[in-house]
């Protein structure tokens, strides 16, 4: 059984441990059986001395390397297309690989950041990071849902529907809320009973639109989270 070490805040800490066989499996192994009782800065030293020196010398093949080739095949002759991250005003920029399935339809294979951008230069928060599961998890709800006051229940809806039913509630809120002259007798013609939020990925030109559409409604209360 191969070890490295590292001597640091309270001993000597076993880095990782390869099996005889060398796998890449027993490397993880190794590092996880360690990490209990170290610290994070100490066991991010650990675990760069560990793969660098397992990575070429223990386990005889280069590991940065391989995973390179196995993330190279996986989005291998796919299509790049740039997009923004849609969770948050940061707006970090993502790359997304497709390539058509069996039935000519395009398969979504990765996302990641695009190293290209000054925003993020290729990182991506967890959030992010795990934005593939928003358009291919099974667990995603594909159809407008909802739920009666009083009710416990969510049912299914069709689009139409649930626009009539937005349209039906800005209306009747507009309408009992209005106010056409404030306390002081000035003419103000606004909204009270509205708010509109705009989400993260909203382009400059669907935050002008929107706003243009609220105010025209009356809405004196906008806030916008895409601010890039
Ligand atoms: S990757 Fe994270 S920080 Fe960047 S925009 Fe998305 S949620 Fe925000």
């Amino acid at each position: 059984m191969k070890t490295a070490t590292l001597t640091g805040r309270g001993g000597t800490w076993v880095a990782a441990k390869a099996r005889p066989n060398g796998s890449a499996t027993s490397l993880a192994y190794g590092v996880i059986e360690m990490a209990s009782t170290v610290s994070r800065q100490d066991f991010l030293k650990l675990t760069g001395i560990g793969i660098g020196a397992l990575a070429f010398s223990e386990l005889g093949f280069d590991l940065a390397k391989a995973t390179a080739i196995k993330r190279e095949l996986r989005i291998a002759n796919a299509t790049e297309s740039r997009s923004i991250c849609p969770y948050c005003a940061v707006g970090c920029s993502m790359i997304a690989y497709t390539r058509p399935d069996t039935n000519g339809q395009p398969q979504l294979l990765q996302i990641e950041g695009d190293p290209d951008s000054p925003v993020n230069e290729g990182r991506l928060c967890p959030k992010g990071a795990t934005a593939l599961q928003l358009a291919s998890s099974n667990r995603r709800v594909e159809h407008p849902m909802y739920r009666a006051p009083g009710a416990t229940a969510w049912q299914q809806l069709t689009w139409d529907d649930m626009l009539d039913k937005l349209a039906r509630r800005i209306k009747d809120s507009r309408d009992r809320t209005f106010v056409a002259v404030d306390k002081k007798g000035n003419l103000v013609n606004r909204v009270d009973g509205i708010a509109f939020t705009g989400g993260a990925t909203f382009s400059s030109e669907e935050g002008y639109f929107a706003a243009k559409v609220m105010r025209g409604l009356g809405l004196v209360y906008l806030e916008q989270q895409a601010r890039v």
